[in-house]
């Protein structure tokens, strides 16, 4: 039996999640598929296919059929499908929430903001029109006149991972889509659901067949959208060593790319620092989301003369979290898998046996959930060193490791030797030391007294270093230049006046 709205075709008591190619959704050709988990629980909810070379072809070929009529349609008729899909997705942005709380594990007030986060761009985008503009200069050479435009791109391809499985890909394809570009949105094989729902929101808005596609796969998904000849942009998001490869090899194969990558962020707090706004600070993006964010804090950079003080306020915080099945109003919820669960539980006994102090300990959680979901408590470490690998790699989960420096100056430079370079925070009420910290600190995203500076959509995202590859930055007027080309119309009109042969180079007089 075939669910209409999703596609899929029940097998064994399991659904499996298909693509949404052309329109509608479509149950693939590979025969593979992978498992979906509810990580509050441990159990497997459906399957999801994984798409075959077929699929890839099938999906780039929708797109590019549909990409010469959606470019073609007038600016005006473009923007009402955006606002409409805008106000759909506010009316209904609770039932989007569940799908990722029920496949991400994250609390379901979490979800929502991560809706209403990625709607931000949905917002940005309804403003196409003012942001594709050209310029246009009358007389630039005598009877001359020279106007720029910015025109889309055709198809792009959208890879995103698993933790935030609607604000990432909601970064990009508002944009692209109201520029005139086709996607192919290839979500991460862990959260399949979302993406779907989308798909179907962007039909109910009266988005044409074909211009928004979702392919459900893994790295043969991936592959075939990085080396199809028809796909001219692909915007990436994950961890680094697949950032560096997608973009290496989308931009050998003529593609435009920007791959954003992981992070290890820190939080620096100085002595003048308001100790209970850093504290809860430092819970709240460290054990936010279980740590499942790319601007996460995993590295609580205290200067030593108020570390004591500060390590004793964020254990007591720490402590009191309720950690626990994210749809019965918990603070915290599971990791996304089993094998993220063994990842993060590994790095803890690591930060033990390497010496570091373990003041919370996270492996001894016991969650409010039934059956045996992927929790770990949050994770606090005192005095841990920068050789370790809880300092050194990017844990992904609700641990905490708490570095003590002597002053800012060493605290600044700790952060700049990071290879990573997504955000990073400053606490302090000295005006100066903020000023400075934001001038010299080598990171792409930056708060001060603000401990996840997620920038808002008509700005735009995207980290330093490490974590990033290429040099576009997501959302904003970064995300318009991404999806669009310029060009630029030198045109001269009849004129009795003009100059005959001269194969001299075009000067302008
Ligand atoms: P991931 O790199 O494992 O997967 C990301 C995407 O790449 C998924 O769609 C996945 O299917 C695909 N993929 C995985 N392995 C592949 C391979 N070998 N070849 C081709 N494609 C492959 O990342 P994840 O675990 O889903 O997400 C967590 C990571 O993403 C973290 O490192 C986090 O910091 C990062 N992240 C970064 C940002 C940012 O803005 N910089 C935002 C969110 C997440």
């Amino acid at each position: 039996m075939t669910d209409t709205l999703t596609g899929t075709v029940e097998t064994t008591g399991l659904e499996t999640l298909g693509h949404w190619i052309d329109g509608g959704p479509v149950g693939g050709t590979g025969g593979r598929t992978g498992e979906v988990t509810d990580p509050a629980t441990g159990r497997v909810s459906r399957r999801v296919a994984l798409a075959s070379e077929d699929d890839v072809e099938a999906a780039v070929s929708a797109a590019r059929a549909a990409f010469p009529g959606w470019r073609d349609t007038s600016l005006a008729r473009r923007t009402q499908v955006l606002f409409r899909f805008r106000e759909l997705l506010n009316e209904r942005k609770p039932e989007l929430a569940e799908i990722i709380t029920a496949e991400h594990g994250k609390v379901l007030s979490d979800a929502l903001g991560e809706v209403s986060r990625g709607q931000e761009i949905v917002e940005l985008a309804c403003g196409i029109n003012h942001l594709v503009k050209g310029m246009h200069t009358e007389n630039a050479s005598t009877g001359v006149d020279v106007h720029s435009l910015r025109q889309p791109l055709g198809v792009v391809g959208i890879i995103s991972p698993f933790n935030f499985p609607a604000m990432v890909p909601m970064w990009f394809f508002p944009i692209a889509i109201a520029a005139g570009n086709t996607v192919v949105l290839k979500p991460s094989e862990k959260v399949p659901t979302a993406a779907v729902w989308i798909a179907a929101l962007w039909r109910e808005a009266g988005l044409p067949d074909g211009v928004f596609n979702v392919l459900q796969g893994d790295k043969v998904a991936v592959d075939g959208l990085l080396t199809s000849p028809d796909v001219a942009a692909i915007s990436f998001v994950g961890s680094t060593p697949i950032a560096r490869y997608v973009y290496e090899t989308g931009t050998s194969h003529g593609k435009r790319v920007q791959a954003l990558g992981g992070a290890k962020n820190h939080m620096l707090v100085l002595p003048d620092a308001d100790l209970d706004q850093a504290a809860d600070s430092a819970v709240n993006a460290g054990f936010g989301s279980a740590g499942e964010r790319c601007m996460a804090v995993s590295a609580l950079v205290v200067v030593d003369t108020v570390a004591d003080d500060l390590v004793a306020r964020v254990a007591e915080r720490a402590r009191s979290l309720r950690t626990g099945d994210g749809r019965r109003g918990c603070d915290m919820g599971p990791l996304v898998t089993r094998a993220a669960q063994d990842r993060v539980t590994g790095y803890i006994d690591a930060g033990v046996a390497a010496g570091a102090e373990l003041v919370v300990d996270g492996r001894e959680v016991e969650p409010d959930a039934d059956g045996d979901g992927f929790f770990v408590g949050p994770t606090l470490f005192d005095r841990v060193g920068t050789d370790m690998s809880i300092y050194t790699d990017e844990i992904f989960g609700p641990v905490l490791s708490v570095v003590r420096v002597r002053g800012f100056d060493e605290g600044l430079d700790l952060i700049n030797a990071n290879p990573y370079g997504n955000g990073v925070s400053v606490f302090t009420n000295d005006g100066g030391a903020a000023r400075r910290f934001e001038n010299e600190v080598q990171v792409g995203m930056v708060g001060i007294n603000v401990p996840v500076p997620v920038p808002v959509g008509y700005y735009s995202f995207g980290g330093w270093k490490s974590s990033l590859f290429g040099d576009t930055h997501a959302h904003g007027v970064e995300g318009v230049h991404f999806y669009t080309r310029g060009k630029v119309v030198t045109t001269r009109w009849a004129d009795p006046a003009h100059g005959g042969v001269d194969l001299g180079f075009p000067q302008n007089v």
